[in-house]
């Protein structure tokens, strides 16, 4: 699923051909359903006649502000946002869910293998939104405040991290990728942590999503940036693993990589750099 570094690379992606634009309407091939909280004709009425003022991204969603709405985007697994001339085609096109043609000719189109994607229209994002946790990336998300939320924290750390009101935007690769630059263990909990060890975390969610951004978001599954290339985040992994790469050793020990689960998810670490589960 794409995760802070694929969705910010697709919020900057999306605004040089949109933002400034106008939505004309919302054209759904076939009805929406549970990918929406409205039905086809009320969320075209909706938007159209709204300009498309930004985009900024609040953890795994997009934010469309339109005016006066908002248009809220999950991509969740195969989720993907282009924008082409109004009359052509693109392979996408197979999984379109929706278009929104807009005043220049061009149209934004969201297409979406699996469905579990969303497209939402409210007044404020917060109607939309789940109870979500600081942005990572911030400057205010500050070593004071993480400290004091890991300290009211008990569970694994792995979980934590993907724990989307304790930091938002975190999901299973950069977790991995947090953990081993922290060489942490993925099984240690939120109270074991040492001063020292929460400002290694604190520093390590910041540097993997920082590089998971530099490499434009990690192309391992369906994730494509809007001009449809790849991003190469997962050329620079250092714990997190697929079935193709489970081979390759840890970038800093040279020791095996081991995969385990953790709360259902594939869990990738080094036992030699990462320490014990304690
Ligand atoms: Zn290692």
């Amino acid at each position: 699923m794409p995760e802070l570094p694929e969705v910010e690379t697709v919020v900057r992606g999306l605004r040089p051909s949109t933002v400034g634009r106008v939505i004309q309407q919302a054209v759904f091939p076939a009805a929406p359903g549970r990918m929406s909280n409205m039905d086809a004709e009320a969320l075209s009425e909706r938007v159209s006649g709204q300009p498309i003022r930004a985009i900024t991204r609040r953890a795994k969603y997009l934010l469309f502000q339109l005016d006066p709405d908002m248009l809220v985007v999950h991509l969740k697994m195969t989720g993907h946002l282009y924008v082409l001339p109004g009359g052509e085609t693109n392979p996408f096109d197979r999984w379109l869910r929706v278009a929104f043609p807009l005043d220049n000719g061009t149209e934004l189109r969201f297409s979406d293998a699996r469905r579990f994607g969303r497209v939402y229209v409210a007044r404020d994002a917060a109607e939309v939104l789940p109870a979500l946790g600081p942005e990572p990336l911030d400057e205010g998300f500050t070593l004071e405040d993480f400290r004091a939320a890991i300290r009211r924290r008990s569970g694994r750390l792995k979980s934590l991290l993907l724990d989307q009101s304790f930091v938002a935007g975190i999901g299973n690769i950069y977790a991995d990728e947090a953990l081993h630059i922290a060489r942490l263990h993925p099984l240690r909990t939120a109270s074991s942590l040492s001063d020292d060890e929460i400002i290694r975390l604190h520093a390590a969610i910041r540097e993997a999503l920082s590089a998971g951004l530099q490499y434009e978001g990690a192309s391992i599954g369906w994730y494509r940036k809007p001009d449809g290339s790849r991003g190469a985040s997962q050329d620079h992994f250092r714990a997190y693993r697929t079935r193709e790469t489970q081979h390759l050793p840890c970038p800093v020990c040279g020791g095996p990589i081991t995969t385990i689960r953790v709360g259902q998810r594939g869990t990738h670490f080094c036992p030699t750099c990462q320490g014990n589960p304690g």
